[in-house]
């Protein structure tokens, strides 16, 4: 095969060598970390070695992580009426989540249909807070969910902003924060989050793994009263079954090392982008450009060129990119997010996203720049020619 770029790091990033090294060694023990011989206690050591270096990932205590099998996992658990605070139940009677977040919180989790709503979002892709004061008026004790980046346009949400005002109605903020980790500060503290999901593949580690992070500053240490998966006692009785030890071993390999990629860099590639795409097509929105966004993240459309013929186009000049949005069979849905910033449906259906990360380099940008030319030269070529 020719040689690729990779530009879908939303999607999935590629392994770090250091979750991958960890990988290997975890899958030679034997153990189960549940079982009391040394064997079992050399799995455990894995497991919470692991557990303190995402907790440190995220600035919280290694008791407040619960794995799970990724952030959709993580973001069901957390969307419950029954949360509990010191053996208090802690009840919540209403979900409110933002038109942007991904499907796994905008299905509402386990809260009954009717008491979930929806919050819009600015044409800027920003939460309503207008909107977000209003609903806290009216809700007794709401759980509030908003992502830190969105996984489509890149763009931040002011979550400090956010929590201050959930807080302020004695209302429960839950953050999605998978896009955060390696590409900008994510400090469940400092942005004032009570509950907080993260992915491993999205930030180097394995697919399949995740956590969810219970502390609160003004809760404390915050308790799902209802799992979302009964059984075993593991993970203080919160996600029973044995654990995936080597994937957790190599989520917590990825969490000391996401950190040390460089975001100027990133963002000097990101714009670099950006500008040979408006030179070659001077017509093509970039959303979200000029506000807060991730230094990873471009979403972009030009009128009359389709998603799915960008991507495949970019597919067949060795270039891997992706709608913003859910794409099933290769056909291109609108996006809900751009749907929900008011954006056009057909322009929307040409929205293509290129993100990237660590090992991007100068040479992926003019590679795809120079797939860019060609393609848009093919897509764009007048009628008369065409004929
Ligand atoms: N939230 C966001 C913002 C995401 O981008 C994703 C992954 N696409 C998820 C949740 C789900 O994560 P996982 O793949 O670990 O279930």
């Amino acid at each position: 095969m020719t040689e690729r770029a990779y530009f879908d790091w939303n999607a999935t990033a590629p392994l770090r060598q250091e979750a991958r090294a960890a990988m290997l060694a975890a899958l030679e023990l034997t153990g189960n970390a549940s079982s009391v011989h040394a064997e079992g206690r050399a799995a455990r050591q894995v497991i919470e070695a692991a557990r303190e270096k995402v907790a440190n990932l995220v600035g919280a205590g290694a008791k407040n992580v619960t794995f799970t099998s990724g952030a959709t996992e993580a973001n069901m658990l957390a969307l419950t009426p029954a949360l509990e605070v010191m053996g208090t139940k802690h009840w919540r009677d209403r979900l409110f989540v933002s038109a942007i977040e991904h499907p796994s919180v905008r299905g509402g989790g386990r809260f009954a249909p009717d008491a979930v709503e929806e919050l819009p979002v600015t044409s800027a892709g920003l939460l309503d807070l207008r909107a977000l004061r209003s609903a806290m008026v009216r809700a007794e004790r709401p759980l509030v969910s908003v992502m830190l980046a969105n996984n489509e346009t890149g763009i931040l949400q002011p979550i400090p902003e956010i929590a201050e005002i959930v807080h302020a109605a004695n209302g429960v903020l839950h953050v999605d924060a998978v896009q955060g980790p390696g590409r900008i500060d994510c400090r469940i503290g400092d942005l004032g989050a009570d509950l907080l999901s993260l992915s491993a593949h999205k930030l180097g580690g394995p697919q399949g793994a995740g956590a969810l992070i219970r502390q609160s500053t003004l809760f404390g240490d915050l308790h799902i009263a209802e799992p979302l998966i009964k059984g075993g006692g593991q993970e203080r009785s919160l996600r029973a079954g044995t654990e995936n030890v080597a994937a957790i071993a190599g989520f917590g390999a990825a969490a000391v090392v996401a950190n040390q990629t460089d975001a100027a860099h990133m963002t000097a590639l990101r714009d670099r982008l950006e500008a040979g795409i408006r030179a070659a097509t001077p017509q093509a929105i970039i959303f979200g450009q000029g506000g807060a966004r991730l230094p990873n993240t471009t979403l972009f459309a030009v009128p009359g060129i389709k998603a799915e013929t960008a991507i495949i186009a970019f597919d067949l000049n060795g270039i891997a990119v992706s709608s913003g949005s859910a794409c099933s069979s290769g056909k291109v849905q609108a996006s809900h997010v751009l749907a929900a910033m008011g954006v056009e449906p057909a322009l929307a259906r040409g929205a293509v996203r290129l993100s990237l990360g660590w090992s991007t380099t100068q040479a992926d940008v003019e590679r795809l720049l120079t797939a860019w030319n060609k393609v848009v030269s093919l897509l764009l070529k007048p009628h008369a020619d065409a004929a």
